[in-house]
């Protein structure tokens, strides 16, 4: 998880969750709501065990990315540099799906 800049005063990783269901930043007090971040469309917001907000890519945004990975690594000329940076993408891929389920996004179920 990324850890949400607060707006204010900077501070990365400084906004938790309140008991009204706000984020307030631990430093400067500034308070958002989800509606208020600016993500990519491949993000989405989460909250970590200890409340504090947070980004993740979204894992049907990681299957994809995988998919694309395996295209073009069958693509690429075998034992090439093409096949290795495939495999990278690959993995990058596999660790941000993971570090999704880990903070509790459900596996997607993607439709063919
Ligand atoms: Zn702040």
């Amino acid at each position: 998880m990324l850890g949400i800049a607060c707006s204010e005063c900077a501070s990365i990783g400084s906004y938790r969750a309140t008991s009204d269901a706000f984020f307030e930043c631990l430093e400067c007090h500034h308070g958002i709501i989800p509606e208020d971040l600016c993500l990519e469309p491949s993000e989405i917001w989460t909250v970590n065990d200890g409340g504090i907000l947070g980004s993740i890519i979204d894992p049907a945004e990681s299957l994809r990315e995988m998919s694309i990975a395996i295209d073009e690594y069958m693509e690429a000329d075998h034992d090439s540099v093409g096949q290795l940076q495939s495999l990278r993408c690959f993995r990058d891929a596999v660790f941000m799906l993971q570090g999704a389920l880990e903070a509790g996004v459900p596996y997607p179920i993607v439709k063919k």
